[in-house]
């Protein structure tokens, strides 16, 4: 809203520093032939009714109160004078304050007078440079104060003519007619009266000449009472008061309508995009933690003993094949590991070589890195979903602090699965169940080696063709002169030797399947000839051990402490009221309802100041 201010345009001479000084009630205007107003001087009035003494401050000079009115004349001289000849007008204001008892308050602004013709020493330009600067403050929508003497034919009034061109209708415009004195009572009635160039605002009457007594003597002719015509520098002032406060009226209420439907608009939008859900930057985070803390919550109870016992155990099955493939499935005498062997040195000392390498490979390292591997993986999972996908350096923070607080806890974790399970380094005993249910996992898992080695085969078959891999081996093995001119490309025998290796494992698996499934594989006593369910035995060992003390000194610890150090690291202790406010900002959805809020908010306070303004206005 453009808060309206008070122009004072009017030929040179034409009476406009009287009347500026006849409001104020006293001299501070430089006067005298050579005086130029060269720069706009906006005058702000100050009713000030406890002052003793009226004062004036020129801010640009210093915030000094100068009591003496004609230091203010000095000093505003010297600001004129300041503007280089060459330049003769400058748009750079000068500001003055005037602080009194008997002023309004009002913000007048003074500018340079019009010229009619250029005088021989003022440079050419002058009269257009005049003319523009006025055109520019009277172009805003001020109200324009047309000061006219009463001794020159209106119709040659420059005021009045650059006045009608910015408001034709002459609605904002007030014409003050100067020098009532000096033509007679009638005619001067005349022109107040005026009906060729009307006026919305009219025409009121001064004189300001020097003589004291000029004022009322002219003024209380009866050709200007009676007649509501419009006089003297009182009524000038209140009716300087009263436009203001009609258009300011006008303006607020203008404002008001505009704040009402903007207002409007801003809760429909609330109300469609967001169904009028509160938000604030605050309950964002809390609600993300939140969120946060229930993810994990789900997590912490799908992830438990079962969980980590099925990884532990899968993984150390693993193992066991990899230490059966390397000490029994490639040893030559293999085949003759049966029942005969029962007794044998060698093949006893094979399993505590087996069992040794088992027990010896870093279990609690292996099995807790496996679990923190898991866990790592899901907070990263976590911590990556909505809403966290907009706050990265949330995420890294989450990330951060888990780790810690695994970390925490891993080496001595470790450290306990392997201290447990040190008996087992020496002897494993298991009771008939225990080897039952090793028995009835090895038998599977040979199968599934059985069923990975024949789709190997089946895949080498298909990428050489059965019948070139026959040839191919046949070749190999026998090398047979008759084969001799046949060539075999490096990669066709490269196969043939990887198929014929996979059909003797497959040989030995089927084998030592078949034994598995015998009688003598029934009884833990046979174990020397039964390595795989035995070592199979050691493992369920291994991992029933390793799963109790991680459970209970990493898995639990863990879930206890990461609630709460979401609390101390991002909640309450952790975000300052700005990061509070960035981190809801990050999320583009929220960002957006936050500002819709929050102009929601703002209108809805300005509207209420307004409407109080505008009722306190209109009574
Ligand atoms: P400005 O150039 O428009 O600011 O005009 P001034 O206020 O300086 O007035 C120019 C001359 O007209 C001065 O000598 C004033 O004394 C004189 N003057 C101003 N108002 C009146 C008035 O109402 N009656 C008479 N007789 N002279 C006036």
């Amino acid at each position: 809203m453009h808060l309206p201010s008070i122009v004072v345009i009017g030929s040179q001479s034409s009476g406009k520093s009287s009347v500026l000084e006849a409001i104020v009630g006293r001299e501070f205007l430089p006067k005298g032939l050579n005086m130029v107003t060269r720069r706009p001087i906006e005058l702000t009035l100050i009713h000030s009714p406890e002052l003793a003494e009226e004062y004036g401050i020129l801010p640009q000079v210093s915030q000094e109160k100068i009591f003496d009115f004609e230091d203010i004349k000095n000093h505003l001289s010297r600001l004129n004078q300041a503007v280089p000849e060459d330049q003769c007008v400058s748009k750079d204001p000068i500001e003055l304050k005037i602080y009194s008892p008997s002023v309004p308050d009002l913000t007048l602004i003074d500018l340079p007078g019009y010229i009619q013709v250029n005088t021989k020493d003022q440079p050419r330009y002058l009269k257009t440079r005049i003319a523009e600067l006025c055109e520019k403050y009277i172009t805003q929508n001020n109200i324009i104060l047309a000061v006219c003497p009463a001794d020159v034919d209106l119709a040659n009034s420059e005021a009045l003519l650059a006045s009608r061109r910015v408001d034709p209708k002459g609605a904002r415009t007030i014409g003050v007619i100067t020098k009532l004195d000096l033509v007679d009572p009638l005619s001067g009635a005349a022109i107040l009266d005026n009906r060729d160039y009307p006026l919305q605002l009219g025409y009121i009457g001064v004189v300001c000449r020097k003589n004291k007594f000029g004022n009322d003597i002219t003024l209380s002719h009866p050709a200007y009472q009676g007649r509501g015509l419009k006089v003297g520098v009182s009524t000038l002032q209140q009716t300087l008061i009263q436009t203001l406060e009609s258009r300011l009226a006008s303006g607020l209420h203008q404002l008001d309508d505009a704040l009402q439907s903007e207002l409007e608009e801003v809760r429909y939008q609330y109300k469609v995009e967001y169904n009028d859900r509160l938000i604030t930057a605050e309950s964002y985070v809390a609600d993300s933690m939140d969120i946060l803390k229930h993810r994990f919550k789900d997590f912490a109870s799908s992830f438990g003993k079962a969980q980590i016992c099925d990884q532990i155990r899968a993984t150390l099955e693993q193992k066991v094949l990899d230490v059966c493939a390397r000490l029994y499935w490639a040893d030559a005498d293999i085949l003759q590991l049966n029942y005969d062997a029962l007794n044998n040195p060698h093949w006893q000392g094979k399993l505590d070589q087996a069992a040794a390498l088992l027990t010896k490979c870093g279990v609690g390292k292996l099995s807790t890195q496996l679990v923190v591997d898991t866990l790592m993986y899901h907070m990263d999972k976590i911590s990556r979903a909505e809403p966290f996908v907009h706050h990265e350096d949330m995420r890294r923070k989450i990330i951060q602090f888990s780790n810690d607080i695994v970390k925490q806890k891993l080496k001595s974790t470790v450290d306990q699965v392997e201290n447990t399970i040190k008996p087992y380094k020496f002897a494993v005993d298991c009771n008939s169940e225990e080897w039952s249910d090793a028995r009835k996992r090895t038998i599977a898992l040979l199968k599934e080696e059985i069923t990975l080695c024949d789709a190997s085969l089946s895949k080498i078959k298909q990428a050489v063709g059965t019948s070139n891999l026959r040839k191919a081996i046949n070749h190999m093995e026998a090398q047979s002169p008759a084969d001799q001119g046949v060539h075999f490309s490096p990669k066709l025998l490269a196969k043939a030797r990887e198929a014929a290796w996979l059909r003797e494992r497959r040989k030995t698996l089927r084998y030592r399947l078949a034994m598995s499934k015998s009688r003598t594989c029934k009884s833990s006593s046979n174990k020397t000839i039964c390595p795989e369910i035995y070592l199979n035995m050691v493992s369920s060992k291994l991992t029933t051990t390793a799963v109790m003390f991680i459970k209970v000194e990493l898995l639990d610890e863990v879930f206890f402490q990461f609630p709460r150090e979401v609390d101390t690291h991002l909640l309450y202790y952790g975000l300052t009221k700005e990061q509070i406010a960035q981190f809801a900002r990050q999320n583009p959805k929220i960002a957006r309802q936050l500002q819709l809020k929050d102009a929601r908010t703002h209108l809805e306070h300005a509207a209420s100041k307004l409407s109080y303004l505008i009722r306190e206005m209109d009574s």
